[in-house]
């Protein structure tokens, strides 16, 4: 049995087939399944597939590249929805930046102020966060240090910065996804030894990142199979443990999954 913690299913590329999505996946072995709310528009769509589907579950949050849509309010509403299992996917990213130094300047710093409100309002809440890193290792470090609570959370789109690890002594999590069956993927199989196991665990991103025989093609939860087989080649345990290994890390970090 599979959870994959984070897929967008309220992406519209699957409102054509979400039943058969969900169905293909369920005979992969994926249990359950949490959308990371990244952006506000499609947040009622996620709470509408939790409401449907038993095994679907969300999160309530702003992605940095949506930060200057951030309304806490608006957020509210859902945030004490049952099905609602953390704060996400929040972070930094500095992929994509802006050209002139000083819009890059503003542009950090609105992502900086969304996202520590975001790590604050976990913490008030006692849920963990999702948390989103890109060229952003040594900033996330430093917030997540400084303001995060000790529901801790998970860091997902983890671009295997060793500094990182460090976090897991504040109870994150490490989302192990598509990029580890990548043939170019040699910075994360080289870290990924050194993630305590009972810190892992794993994610699509679909629609994104589509593991490797797929590539190039949508994601989906039934994909994790591969992302699991790849884990089990680099830890050297079996199938049937590993699965539930990351599905018991699972659990013990979203705690409202049922
Ligand atoms: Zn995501």
């Amino acid at each position: 049995m599979i959870i994959d913690s984070h897929c967008h299913l309220d992406d519209e590329r699957y409102n054509d087939d979400i039943d058969a999505v969900i169905e293909r996946a369920k005979e992969q072995g994926v249990e359950k399944f949490i959308i990371p709310g990244a952006d506000p528009k499609t947040l009622a769509r996620a709470v509408e597939l939790a409401e449907k589907y038993d095994e679907v579950y969300f999160s309530v949050g702003v992605h940095p590249y949506d930060a200057k849509n951030y309304d806490r309010n608006y957020l509210e509403k859902y945030v004490s929805h049952v099905k609602c299992v953390a704060i996400g996917e929040c972070g930094l990213d500095y992929f994509r930046l802006p050209e002139s130094e000083e819009a890059i300047e503003i542009e950090k710093k609105l992502q900086k102020e969304v996202f520590i409100d975001q790590i604050l309002w976990a913490k008030e809440l006692k849920l963990p966060l999702i948390v989103h890193i890109r060229e952003s290792s040594v900033d996330c470090l430093e917030l997540l240090e400084k303001h995060a609570g000790e529901d801790g959370g998970v860091l997902h789109c983890y671009n295997a910065d060793e500094s990182l690890l460090k976090l897991s002594s504040k109870n994150f999590y490490y989302g192990i996804g598509g990029v580890l069956t990548f043939k170019n993927a040699k910075k994360l199989i080289n870290v990924y030894p050194k993630i305590p196991n009972d810190k892992l665990i794993i994610e699509t991103d679909a629609p994104y990142l589509t593991p490797h025989p797929y590539r190039g093609k949508r994601n989906e939860p039934s994909y994790t199979k591969h992302i699991a087989s790849k884990m089990v080649e680099l830890s050297a345990i079996e199938q049937d443990r590993l699965e539930s290994m990351t599905t018991n890390n699972t659990k013990r970090l979203f705690t409202k999954i049922r």
